[in-house]
Formats: structure tokens, sequence, C-alpha cells
């Protein structure tokens, strides 16, 4: 059906769902169809299935933002300046020199803006697929508002410049637009990332009287003064929403302790208290939070403490996270269900990294580096779970011996190579070797990927539902999703879970769940690719 006339001129089905012209909104039913497995706990056969059914409606509220404000912590590092610069290149669609000759500006690595999807068939049967971003209206980051703080007061030029990551033409072409911008001040606490970032550490509101110290007692002044930072920049720019991501150096992990970070309270207690296990991206992500503004953590520290999900909890905030899964990782999320799904066994994995940017500087401290080495190694997990014919319980078969290296090289600056060996059993004791070598534009891999975070966190801002009881009288009651926002899965290496639920890293399994999503928000059935058009007479 083509609904042209509508608000947005959207295909929809019109028999699951109704357009309210009045408040241009789209509500959709769907019957939520899973199946319930009995399995006997000590062998784990399955004794019994129940079919399972829960009915809900779906509102999607069609108007996009008109002004979307956008504000990243490390703003003048390598994917801040080069995500401001992509946006600039993109508005203007400019055209840039490198040696191959004119390149036009695009936003290839964004599933949204870049990549398609299977909408349905032909009448002969054949697949027709559009643009990820077509299905409903979604936020054009071309017209994104973005500021940002940073610990170094290099102004966006610089920043880029630094960073090597774009061609000469176009960090020229940028120039004048990016030479006046300079990132607000942030908060430095010297325990948190590598003491090889001092020297960085100029452009800082916890810096004490003469600049050489900082402190860490002012805790509470400093959660203020970004909260303030917030508003303000909501309120000059005239936004309608404003979503903030940590894109800064990776932290160490905090400790978590009873009475300080296991509950909001506890943890605004311990703000106050300047406990030295409040870190600057603590301060970040409760202060968006307090503000009622999404947060998105893309290092892979753990922000997100029990007391942080339970502030987000308490005023209804979208978060998400950790880690953007950018290169390696997201090759391994494809390559580990690629093999076990084909029944074969990996029993190593070694994955080693080298990069020369200021995040490689920054992993060369052990503390630091341990942080990116827990969220790398979860990503095989569910994998491994998924198979016990392939791991079980007997010795030594329920492991797969995966490591992780990472070295700094300066020379090879933002081209982090990366080099893994997947080493699998096959029948009858044979072996398959599987070697890679991944050179990862670290930068140009990550910053559609912040690109695909912050339109997905817009649209997901813009949807409610509501579970329809068997024999309730219908109400007006819609709510919002659970504050942990897991369909952001697809672009984080290790995601940030509901309580009681296992994390999915599958990329394909979190990739089908989006375009689901968005197919029921229409009233079309998922996508089951049984293809009885061609496979029955
Ligand atoms: P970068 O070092 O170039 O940039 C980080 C910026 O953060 C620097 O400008 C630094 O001055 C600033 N900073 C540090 N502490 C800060 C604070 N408290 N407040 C504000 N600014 C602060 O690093 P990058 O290459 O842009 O990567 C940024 C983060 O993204 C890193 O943690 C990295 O691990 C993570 N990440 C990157 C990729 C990728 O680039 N492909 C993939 C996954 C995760």
């Amino acid at each position: 059906t083509n609904n042209s006339g509508s608000a947005n001129a959207i295909p929809f089905n019109p028999q699951l769902c109704t357009l309210s012209r009045e408040t241009n909104e789209l509500v959709s039913s769907f019957k939520y169809q899973n199946t319930v497995i009995d399995t006997d706990p000590s062998t784990g056969a399955v004794r019994g299935l129940s079919p399972r059914e829960i009915n809900y409606n779906f509102k999607v509220d069609l108007s996009v933002p008109e002004k979307v404000g956008v504000l990243l912590v490390g703003f003048g590092g390598n994917n801040g300046s080069t995500l401001l610069a992509s946006i600039l290149a993109n508005r203007q669609k400019m055209v840039f020199n490198n040696k191959e000759g004119p390149q036009r500006a695009n936003f290839f690595g964004s599933m949204t803006q870049s990549s398609t999807m299977k909408l349905g068939v032909d009448v002969k049967g054949n697949d027709v697929f559009v643009p990820f971003n077509s299905v409903l209206p979604m936020a054009d980051p071309t017209e994104f508002v973005v500021d940002g703080w940073d610990i170094n007061n290099a102004n966006l030029f610089e920043a880029m410049q630094r960073g090597h990551v774009l061609e000469y033409d176009l960090q020229m072409k940028l120039k004048s637009q990016m030479e006046n911008i300079v990132p607000m001040k942030s908060v430095y606490y010297p325990d948190f990332i590598a003491l090889n970032q001092f020297d960085r550490a100029n452009n800082c509101i916890n810096a004490t009287q003469g600049g050489e110290g900082f402190s860490t007692a002012q805790k509470r002044k400093d959660l203020e003064q970004i909260r303030k930072d917030i508003r303000h920049f909501k309120a000059t720019n005239k936004l309608d929403k404003v979503i903030v991501l940590w894109t800064a150096n990776t932290e160490r992990c905090v400790d978590i302790i009873p009475s300080v970070n296991d509950s909001a309270d506890s943890l605004l207690k311990a703000i106050e208290d300047n406990h030295e296990e409040i870190a600057p991206s603590t301060i970040f992500a409760a202060a968006s939070i307090l503000e009622g503004v999404p947060y998105i953590n893309g290092s892979p520290q753990n922000t997100f403490v029990p007391g942080l999900i339970d502030l987000a909890e308490r005023h209804d905030v979208l978060i998400a996270g950790d880690d953007f899964k950018s290169g390696q990782t997201k090759l391994k999320s494809v390559l580990m269900q690629f093999l076990v799904d084909a029944g074969i066994k990996p029993v190593s994995i070694a994955s080693y990294n080298h990069l020369g940017n200021n995040d490689g500087k920054n992993l060369s401290s052990q503390r630091q580096f341990r942080s990116k080495e827990i969220s790398k190694s979860s990503v095989i997990d569910d994998c491994i779970q998924s198979n016990k014919i392939l791991y079980n319980d007997h010795k030594d078969k329920s492991k797969v011996n995966h490591c992780i290296v990472i070295k700094y090289l300066p020379a090879v600056g933002d081209s982090k190579v990366a080099m893994d060996e997947y080493y699998s059993e096959l029948m009858l004791g044979g072996h398959n070797r599987i070697s890679i070598h991944n050179v990862c534009e670290d930068s140009l891999l990550a910053a559609p990927l912040i690109i695909d975070l912050l339109v997905m966190t817009e649209f997901f801002s813009r949807i409610k539902y509501q579970k329809i009881e068997d024999g309730a009288p219908p109400s007006d009651k819609f709510s919002d999703f659970y504050p942990i926002l897991t369909f952001l899965s697809y672009w984080l290496k290790a995601p940030l879970t509901r309580k009681g639920f296992q994390p999915i890293n599958s990329l394909n399994r979190q990739r089908l769940a989006l375009e689901n999503f968005l197919r029921l928000l229409i009233g079309l059935p998922p996508n089951d690719e049984l293809r009885f058009e061609e496979r029955l007479v």
C-alpha cells in the first residue's frame, strides 16, 4: 500500500497500522511470538515446548525533530574531529582531491546512511531492497548541531591535523569552519586515563589555580558544571533534543563497591563525597541522566556501574554501551558465528593489534589496556554457549583459548592493524586455520558508527509501546523503552544488557533484530527467508 498523502508519505500496512494525522503518530499492532522451552536441568534435554504470544502496540512519532544536538566527550580526539569533519563535508556535499582524483563526501560505513534492507518481493517473487533509513523518518545527520568537551584546548582544525586521518585537501577545505571551534573545558582526574595523557590536559574545569594540578575534591561542582554546559548548549542552539556520547580516552575500570556505586543514591552521595572511584565518565553519564539526555559510552570502561543504571531507570533516560564495535571485533562477531553455526569448533583465537594513534598510546598503559581486553574478550561468549555439541562440560571442551594483544606503534598512526588467527577443530581430528590481516582505518570506521548510534538513539526516543493484556479495556497509556537500549548492540563491542539477560554479540542476530523491529513498526511480519515463491510450485 502506498499511503501517499500521509504526513510523511511512507508506505505501511493499513491492516495493522493506523496513522493519526492530528499527532502524526503511527500505531502498529504486533503479535510477538516465541517458544518457551522446558529443559531437564541435569541433562539439558528438551522435555517440552509451549508457544507464547504477546500482543503489543507500538507508537512512532513520525515528526523528526528539527534540531538535534550532539555533545561529544573527547571532541578533539581522532573520532571527535573526524565525526565533525564528516558531517560538515556531507552537509556541503564537498568534493575534494586525493591521489586517485576527486572524491565526493559520503557516509560509507554507516548502516543507517549507506545500507539497505529487504522490504519484500516484487510480483515475480524477487527481493526488493530499500535504504535502511527510508523505512521510517530518521534524523538527517548532516543537520546535527555538534559540540563537546576535551581536556585539550586544540581547536578542531588542529585536532583534525594531528589526527592524520583525513586527506590534506579535505582538511584545507574544512579549515575555515573548524579552526574557530574549541572544545569546552572538561573534567580530568589523572588516575583514570594513562599517565602519558597528562601533558594533554590543558583545558580542564578542575585545574587548580596556577594550572599545574587538578582537583579531585570538587566532584559535585564538576557534575553541576557539566549539567550547566548541557543546558546552555540546548538553550543557545534552540535544540529539540540532545544526545551525549563518550568518545574520550579509555579509562581504567572502577571497582564496584557497596554503598559507593551500587545504587543511584549511593552514587550521588559518592560524588558529593569525592570518592576516588568516581571517574570523569561517571560525572558525564550522571550529568546527562540528570538532565534527561541519553548517554552512550563508546569506550570499554565500566561507566555503567549498578548505581548509574539505577539512576537511568529512575529518570527513564536511554543509555547504551560499551565500546564501539568497529574493526577486529566486528569481524570476530561474524566469523565466530559462521564457524560455530557451520559446526566447526574454534579452539583458539589469537588477536593482535598494533596502532599508532593517541588511543593506542593510552592503551599502552596496563590498566587502560585491561578495560579493552575485557570488552574484546566477551564477544565470543554467546556463540560458545549456543552450541553444547561443540562446547560442553567434558574436560577442556567448554573453552576457546582467546588471547588479545595491543601494541602501540606510532608509525602506523590511525591505520590500526589487526591480525587474527582462528584455529578450529574439524571432523576426525582435522584442523582449520584462518588468518586475517585487517587494516582498520580506525576513525574512518568509528565515525560512521557514531552517526548510526546517534541517529538510532534519536529514533528510539520517538517510540513507545503498550502491552495488550487479554480482556483488558483499550488504554491510551504507552510506555518508554527500558532505559538500556540493547537495540544498539550492533554498534557496540560489549553490549550493556538488562540484569538477568545474556548479551547478544552476533552481528547478524543484532542486525536481524533492528530490521524486524523497523518492519513491525510499519505492519510487516519478520523477515524469514522462506522464499516459497521459488521453492514451492
Ligand atoms: P583519541 O585519543 O584520539 O581521542 C580521545 C580524546 O579524548 C582526546 O582528544 C583526549 O584529549 C580526550 N579526553 C581524554 N579524557 C577526557 C575527558 N575526561 N574529558 C574530555 N576529553 C577527554 O582517541 P580516538 O581514536 O578518538 O578514540 C576515542 C575512544 O573510542 C577511545 O576510548 C577508543 O578506545 C574508543 N574506540 C575507538 C574505536 C575506533 O576508533 N575504531 C573503536 C572502539 C572504541
